[in-house]
């Protein structure tokens, strides 16, 4: 029997060989068998910001026909740093940390890996990812690779952008940060991802890598002195196996930036 199994896989390496003969995929085959996947809200005036912050706003300058007969469209937009899908630089909480230009763009894109905690989210509104977390998707898909960008999908994603359910508060300004309750990265959870393994940065489905009822944001503090990056309110994290897939998350190059709307997308493989 396992003189049979071996002629079998042998069998099955060559038959490999001769369909594939490198030892890795053509990128350029890769990339267009992939699917994407885009995991960006789109900005308008139902954009999540933090409660102290100002919408997003998008007003028309010229939108019709003009006196030379033709259509023609412009608008300008504001925004704060961080609201919406955006990117966090490690300038947000380290000082002279890089701030957004200075992030080089090797960061930004990676291979991507999902851990999943949307049933411990489902329960508590306040729940922290733990350590513990990350070593239970390790047991089933491996170690995280080297250069992973790692995405947290706590299950929030779903009530985008409805602030009540999403941030748990309709309130503006400081009753409304007192009333924040979504999941984010447990501190002890962001140092073992920092300094145990070699990750470019993490995201998440929530307003913040830090937890709502988060004040001293410690897990913000942790990632960025470790010159790590961060992505908030991600979308479509439930779109995504858990590895196998690549990410592209460039956000807007802000000079001087601490954050900045972001473009996120990851390419995953078609399925068979
Ligand atoms: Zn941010």
């Amino acid at each position: 029997m396992n003189r049979l199994i071996i002629i079998a896989s042998i069998l099955l390496m060559m038959i490999s060989c001769t369909t594939n003969p490198g030892t890795s995929p053509d990128p350029l085959t890769t990339l267009k068998n992939g699917i994407f996947i885009d995991l960006t809200w789109s900005f308008d005036e139902q954009s999540v910001y933090w409660p102290t912050n100002i919408p997003f706003k998008h007003e028309t300058v010229f939108d019709g026909i003009n006196d030379k007969g033709f259509y023609y469209s412009s608008f300008k937009f504001s925004a704060e740093e961080h609201g919406g899908t955006h990117f966090d630089s490690p300038m947000h909480f380290a000082q002279g940390g890089n701030s957004i230009e200075k992030v080089p763009v090797e960061q930004l894109t990676g291979e991507g890996v999902v851990v999943d905690v949307t049933a411990k989210a489902s329960g508590n509104r306040d729940y922290q990812v733990m350590t513990a977390d990350f070593e239970a998707w390790e047991k089933v898909n491996g170690r995280i690779p080297d250069g992973a960008i790692v995405l947290i999908n706590t299950g929030f994603g779903k009530y985008y952008p409805d602030k009540e359910k999403y941030i748990g508060t309709l309130l503006p300004g400081k009753e409304g940060v007192a009333n924040l309750h979504f999941p984010g990265l447990h501190p002890d959870a962001a140092k073992w991802l920092a300094t145990e393994r070699k990750i470019k940065g993490v995201g998440l489905d929530t307003p913040s890598i830090d937890f709502g009822q988060s004040k001293e944001f410690l897990t913000h503090r942790m990632l960025f002195a470790n010159n790590l990056t961060a992505y908030e309110n991600v979308a479509h994290l439930d779109q995504l196996p858990p590895k196998g897939i690549w990410i592209f998350a460039f956000p807007m190059k802000i000079k001087g930036g601490s954050g900045a709307p972001l473009r996120i997308v990851a390419l995953i493989p078609k399925p068979s």
